[in-house]
């Protein structure tokens, strides 16, 4: 089979407020380096040929093309975010031509996603129409019921994170409605679409940087892994 053409979106656009700080998260720096850098340079290293699309709060628009001119990111355009994820998303689907059979959506503040991982997700998407990476919970979770709590089956949990990847079609009809306070990521939209959607194998490493605690966190993982993503469990 032919390899798929490939649009990838990175989802820049919050503000960081969990962070604090000064400046968004998704700018703050990890091994020298800006974490959207990062993230950008990750998926041109694994699909070389994919068209690139950043989407950033319009304030930091300016910010970051002067930026990131001072390190090594790879070439992406950029598109205005919106007021939620799910809006951010949709402006980064506007932006991607036709001419693409799978779309793939990153988080930007999700800098140590493999190679491995996002072939393995394009190779799943490619065959069943959605990649959705998860890994298994390896904490115990308890849900909350008014005053008590109750213990939750953790072998029936995944945790999921990006890139979640689908083909395009399903992908742009799954958008096309209105923000639901559940679209915490794109599986739930494409869910909530009618479609079910397919889970793939992610890693433990691939973490969503948040909060300073996970700054501390990838400086781990930039100064243990390297270039060499290794994820075992
Ligand atoms: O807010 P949350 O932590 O779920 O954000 C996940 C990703 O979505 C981040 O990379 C963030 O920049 C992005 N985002 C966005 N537009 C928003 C809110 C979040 O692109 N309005």
């Amino acid at each position: 089979m032919e390899e798929p053409r490939v649009g990838v979106i990175i989802v820049a656009g919050g503000s960081g407020k969990r962070m604090g700080g000064a400046l968004p998260k998704q700018f703050s720096l990890v091994g020298g380096e800006p974490i959207l850098a990062r993230t950008i340079n990750a998926f041109r290293k694994a699909l070389p040929t994919s068209r690139i699309v950043v989407v950033l709060p319009a304030e930091y628009i300016e910010f970051w093309k002067n930026f990131s001119a001072r390190f090594d990111v790879a070439k992406h355009s950029i598109v205005e975010g919106g007021k939620e994820r799910f809006h951010s998303v949709r402006n980064g689907i506007a932006a991607l031509s036709d001419a693409v059979d799978l779309i793939a959506v990153q988080d930007g503040v999700r800098p140590f996603a493999s190679k491995e991982m996002i072939l393995r997700a394009v190779a799943c998407a490619a065959e069943k129409g959605s990649a959705i990476p998860v890994v298994k919970a390896v904490d115990s979770y308890r849900t909350i019921e008014g005053e008590e709590s109750r213990i939750t089956d953790r072998t029936l949990l995944r945790i999921v994170q990006t890139p979640q990847i689908f083909s395009a079609p399903i992908l742009r009809a799954a958008y096309d409605t209105d923000f639901r306070s559940e679209f915490t990521d794109d599986a739930s939209v494409v869910e909530y679409s009618g479609e079910c959607v397919s889970l793939c194998e992610g890693e433990y490493t691939n973490i969503k940087i948040t909060t300073p605690t996970d700054m501390v966190f990838a400086e781990a993982i930039v100064s243990n892994l390297g270039e060499n993503n290794n994820n075992e469990e």
